[in-house]
């Protein structure tokens, strides 16, 4: 085994081809050795990355808080325990998901076993963005040990601190041979991307996941892309507005709106937006004072370039709510932008900031035209007393996943399938969908060696086959 998983480029030897080639060929033999198939040995490393969150939890909240000034609160929900869950999850049902699935046979295989083997892919590669630097890297990587793979991690190195803790913890915890982390950004992962893996899956945003699309054709390597987009909230006319405001704000505003999931814009008529205005005022004063830059609870922009690109959006339309910056802290306050045109750059490019457009249209069929023109959204959201209504905008719209009368919840349960639809990207995981997703099926069929005469029919010469023309 080699000394250490961790690994940058400048550590391999001299004049190999690519940087990264000697480590991938050492986890390609621990692959073809077989170790990570047992499920001893997968329940094993799934134990011990539990026990790394449990371990290292203050190192993380630290680092959560220097990378995005994440609360401790916020951390634990959203990324520590959040991942704690499917890691428990998938230890609680491991030996039935890996369980061969027998299938229903016809005449010619009535005697035979058919049935589903969950095969491992061999050797995947996990890339994870900035915004939850530990689920979005760790999540997948549950269901790629359950599923019985090699590992490569390649967090983002954006989330710096957090990208330190993943890169110095974790190879303590699991088997250097058979997991490894590579730290980097573009240039590094493009040296990587050069290898071939047996799966990758990709988590950021859709100019990098083409990049990344890309190098996989290269080795005909399938992959799951889990991209952004802009998330459409509807808010009908008939609400309880208090709720939705609530709910919304929260939604928002967690992670300074660095959230792939968070309501992109609220889609309303006019009416509607003069009803929850106050609303969302209030909800905002509640949660985070009169000075947001105060609240322990409120985050910031992770660095300069995206406070940059965030900024530049408050120019779209008018500021009816906060709209106060702050550069040398990378400080956007949560804000509310009205009067917002179509063509407007903050309609146009993902917000993943804390700045929320108001968009208005005539009414509910409107909106929904408005949604369906565009290309389908990770997350859509629909708040109206009246359950029609919000059936209406789930049965005439697409996205990846939807939500009635509230924000994220709906991935928070293990039992859906989180993933995006076209734009938003392609594959789904958490819970039995992550070992699905890193877990090849594989069609067998066992028969007997006798019984030949079963068989003459199918055998040339066919002159004398009756079909019955
Ligand atoms: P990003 O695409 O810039 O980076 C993601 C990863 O790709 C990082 O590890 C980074 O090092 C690597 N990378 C960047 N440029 C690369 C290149 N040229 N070649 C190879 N690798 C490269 O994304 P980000 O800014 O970290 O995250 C924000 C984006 O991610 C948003 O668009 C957001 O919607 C999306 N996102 C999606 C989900 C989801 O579950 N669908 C979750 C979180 C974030």
């Amino acid at each position: 085994a080699e000394p250490a998983a961790t690994e940058g480029p400048g550590r391999e030897r001299a004049g190999s081809m690519n940087p990264y080639s000697g480590r991938l060929k050492s986890l390609r033999a621990a692959w073809l050795s077989g170790k990570t198939r047992p499920i001893e040995y997968r329940k094993k490393q799934l134990e011990a990355l539990g026990r790394f969150l449990d371990e290292k939890k203050s190192d993380l909240f630290h680092a959560l808080h220097e990378d995005l000034r994440k609360s401790a609160f916020e951390s634990e929900i959203s990324e520590v325990a959040f991942t704690k869950n499917e890691v428990m999850e998938t230890l609680n049902n491991l030996d039935s998901w890996m369980k061969d699935e027998y299938m229903s046979k016809n005449l010619a295989t009535k005697f035979d076993c058919a049935f589903i083997r969950k095969d491992p892919f061999g050797v995947v590669l996990i890339i994870s963005p900035y915004n939850y630097p530990i689920g979005l890297a760790l999540i997948p990587l549950v269901g790629a040990i359950a599923a019985g793979n090699c590992v490569v991690l390649k967090p983002s190195e954006i989330s710096s601190s957090t990208e330190r803790v993943l890169t110095e913890g974790l190879p303590s915890y699991l088997d250097p041979e058979t997991f490894a982390v590579v730290t980097g950004g573009p240039e590094e992962t493009t040296k990587l991307l050069e290898n071939k893996f047996d799966y990758i899956f990709f988590t950021g945003s859709r100019n990098v996941g083409k990049i990344i699309m890309t190098a996989a054709a290269k080795h005909v390597t399938p992959l799951t892309l889990e991209l952004g987009g802009k998330n459409p909230c509807y808010v009908d006319e008939s609400c309880d507005f208090q709720n939705a405001a609530n709910r919304i704000v929260w939604g928002k505003f967690l992670n300074a709106g660095q959230t792939c999931v968070a309501p992109d814009y609220v889609i309303c008529s006019i009416t509607t937006r003069e009803k929850l205005m106050p609303c969302l005022q209030k909800a905002m004063h509640e949660f985070y004072g009169s000075n947001p830059r105060e609240s322990p609870d409120f985050g910031r922009l992770v660095n300069n370039r995206s406070f940059q690109r965030v900024r530049a959006l408050l120019k779209s339309g008018q500021v009816a709510i906060g709209g106060e910056t702050d550069e040398s802290d990378c400080y956007i306050a949560p804000t509310v932008l009205v009067d917002v045109k179509e063509s407007e750059p903050v309609m146009q490019e993902e917000v993943f900031g804390p700045i929320l457009p108001i968009f208005t249209v005539a009414d509910l069929d409107e909106a929904i035209q408005f949604i369906k023109r565009r290309d389908p959204p990770l997350a859509a959201y629909a708040f109206s007393s009246n359950s029609k209504v919000v059936n209406q905008v789930l049965d005439f719209t697409s996205s990846g996943g939807f939500c009635g009368n509230d924000i994220l919840m709906h991935m928070t349960l293990v039992s859906l399938p989180f993933g995006g639809v076209g734009y938003s990207g392609f594959g789904k995981y958490h819970g039995k969908f992550t070992f699905d997703t890193f877990t090849h099926y594989r069609a067998s069929l066992l028969r007997g060696m006798g019984m030949e005469s079963l068989n003459t029919l199918r055998y040339p010469p066919y002159a004398n086959r009756n079909l019955g023309l």
